[in-house]
């Protein structure tokens, strides 16, 4: 399939390209990677007139500690994730995440940016930062904002993103050291999105949980911060019975579609067994 006709434009820095979205507005779409937006221009899913690539503005690239935080430019790539010893030493679930995204053809020209913008509830990294408590940084010619993960998603393909706005960088949170964390991921094959997935990260002191945050992929409309199901495990020892009960938890704020990866009942209940591993791992992983 060939996408409809569209003005291609390539500006070089964040100014340029926030100018091109306020003057195109709606008929305007940002390019990152394009590994979703491509395939959707030919499906004729999307057909912008004009499309605003942002691989020719290196301020959106690279990643960088700043205070207690880890910003990721938005332009990153999703290999870049995996190969940043930053980030393996800070915020481990990123590698371990990015390593079951896609395929690495993918992974070479995809973007963190892109992949959080994008709104499609199968995308692996939103979940992950709902987990880490990220947030976007914004940008637009009314000036810039920043938007929390856990506020960013707000239906499938429906995000707090304004039209003329770019995500500039994600900034992470650096858990506390001694963390333990697993990202649980089921799917049909190499490359395909999740039947169901749960990103953990949790902190342990004299065997119990003073913190634990859980986000869940591809099970609702949006991804999913399992907020009551961490409170039922802090405290705990991570003891069956416990994570028993924060697993029914986590279920029940679950409502997948009946899809190709299968019956929403059984992709809930995948979403349970891929928390409880990630709970086992995160738990063994983690020093206190
Ligand atoms: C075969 C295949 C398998 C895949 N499997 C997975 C998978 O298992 N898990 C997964 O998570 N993803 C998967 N993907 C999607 C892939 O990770 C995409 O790269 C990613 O979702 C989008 O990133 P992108 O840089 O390609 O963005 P694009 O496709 O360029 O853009 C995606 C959307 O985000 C918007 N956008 C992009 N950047 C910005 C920005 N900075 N600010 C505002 N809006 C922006 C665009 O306008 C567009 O609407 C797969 C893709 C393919 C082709």
């Amino acid at each position: 399939m060939i996408p409809a006709a569209f003005t291609y434009h390539r500006p070089t820095s964040v100014q340029q390209a926030i100018g091109l979205l306020a003057q195109f507005g709606e008929e305007c779409r940002t390019l990152a990677g394009g590994h979703s937006l491509i395939p959707m221009m030919k499906l004729r899913l999307a057909t912008p007139g004009h499309l605003v690539d942002l691989a020719g503005v290196p301020e959106l690239k690279g990643i960088r500690a700043d205070g207690d935080d880890i910003v990721v430019g938005a332009m990153t790539t999703q290999h870049d994730l995996i190969t940043s010893g930053l980030l393996s030493t800070s915020i481990p679930l990123l590698r371990e995440t990015s390593l079951v995204l896609a395929d690495p053809q993918v992974r070479y020209v995809g973007t963190l940016g892109g992949n959080v913008a994008n709104g499609d509830p199968g995308n692996d990294m939103p979940a992950v930062m709902m987990c880490l408590d990220a947030s976007y940084h914004v940008a637009s010619q009314t000036g810039k904002r920043r938007i929390t993960a856990r506020e960013f998603y707000k239906g499938a393909y429906l995000t707090a993103l304004e039209t003329g706005e770019i995500v500039t960088d994600i900034r992470i949170p650096v858990p506390r050291a001694g963390h333990g964390y697993a990202y649980e991921k089921l799917k049909r094959k190499i490359g395909d999105y999740a039947t169901a997935a749960a990103a953990v990260t949790l902190s342990l002191s004299e065997g119990r949980v003073v913190s634990c945050s859980i986000g869940l992929t591809n099970v609702a409309e949006t991804p999913l911060w399992a907020e009551e199901a961490a409170k039922i495990l802090t405290g705990s020892a991570l003891d069956a019975a416990t994570v028993k009960k924060a697993v029914t938890a986590a279920e029940a704020i679950t409502s997948p579609a009946n899809d190709a990866r299968g019956p929403a009942h059984y992709r809930t209940k995948m979403a349970g067994v891929m928390l409880t591993r990630a709970l086992a791992r995160a738990k063994e992983r983690a020093r206190g």
